[in-house]
């Protein structure tokens, strides 16, 4: 049965990285369904924005949206985004690991910093912010993980060991909360996106982008809202018997 939003039950949703791209486009799709969202940027430089589109987000569809900037990859700064969130919206229903980045380089090139620094934004944030929402929900007995995987994640790719090994650290990370939480009705799963037109791609040579796009099915790269329609799908009552799935949203890259 879909979920009927009113302003007493409203669920409440964060976003990480949802200042750009994929989790701009959650956000949206979110606010959209009617969940209360807060936006989350990486600091405090993004704030006026990340709270302009919150307020947005509030006068389009009517619920209740806002802004907190935070690096995900730090322990303070999720402990303080989490506890922003409570205060706000006085719930937590639907994490959105979202945030992420890339450091490209061969593995021969790449430095230990480079490698770090993407474990920690794509991978120990999803563990942090998890962590702590996963003990809100449990109480409740309803509650959404969703991370951001990548279909580099299942396959690998090269000049990405840094990201592949983020994303297939999300995913091992992923089926384990989904073993961990079932029982209290905490779903949580994984996105595999393939080639999507965001910031991130949009770095990419134009022939390499060209390239990509004829080896996949579809012939095109994917957009932000494509995948933010899957996010929203997973965030619903209509996906309450998935847990534990990496679910690929790549246009028929990886066949
Ligand atoms: P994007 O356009 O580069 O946006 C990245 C977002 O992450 C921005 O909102 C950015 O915030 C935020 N962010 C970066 N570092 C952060 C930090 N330390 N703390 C908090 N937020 C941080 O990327 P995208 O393409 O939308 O990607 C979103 C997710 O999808 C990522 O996890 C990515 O790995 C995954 N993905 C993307 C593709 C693709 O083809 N685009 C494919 C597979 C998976 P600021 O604006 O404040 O910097």
């Amino acid at each position: 049965m879909p979920f009927v939003p009113d302003t007493e039950t409203r669920r409440v949703a964060l976003v990480t990285g949802a200042s750009r791209g994929i989790g701009h486009a959650i956000a949206t799709a979110l606010a959209r369904d009617g969940f209360s969202v807060c936006v989350n940027c990486s600091s405090e430089k993004g704030l006026p924005a990340a709270e302009a589109f919150a307020a947005e987000l509030a006068e389009t569809y009517g619920v209740e949206a806002a802004a907190c900037a935070a690096d995900v990859s730090s322990e303070e700064q999720v402990d303080a985004l989490i506890a922003f969130t409570i205060e706000r919206f006085g719930r937590l229903d639907v994490l959105v690991n979202n945030a992420g980045i890339t450091r490209d380089g061969s593995l021969l090139r790449m430095s230990a910093e480079d490698f770090d620094r993407v474990i920690s934004v794509n991978l120990k944030s999803a563990f942090l912010t998890s962590r702590r929402a996963c003990k809100i929900m449990m109480k409740q007995r309803w509650g959404r993980i969703i991370n951001m995987a990548s279909i580099v994640g299942v396959v690998g790719n090269a000049g990405q060991a840094n990201y592949a090994a983020s994303k297939a650290g999300v995913i091992g990370l992923t089926k384990t909360i989904a073993r961990e939480f079932g029982a209290r009705n905490v779903t949580a799963n994984a996105i595999a996106p393939g080639f999507i037109a965001t910031d991130m791609t949009a770095e990419l040579p134009e022939k390499m982008l060209k390239g990509m796009s004829e080896r996949i099915a579809l012939k095109r790269m994917g957009t932000a809202e494509e995948v933010a329609d899957l996010a929203a799908f997973l965030a619903s009552d209509r996906a309450s018997y998935i847990t534990g799935q990496v679910i690929g949203i790549d246009g028929g890259m990886s066949l």
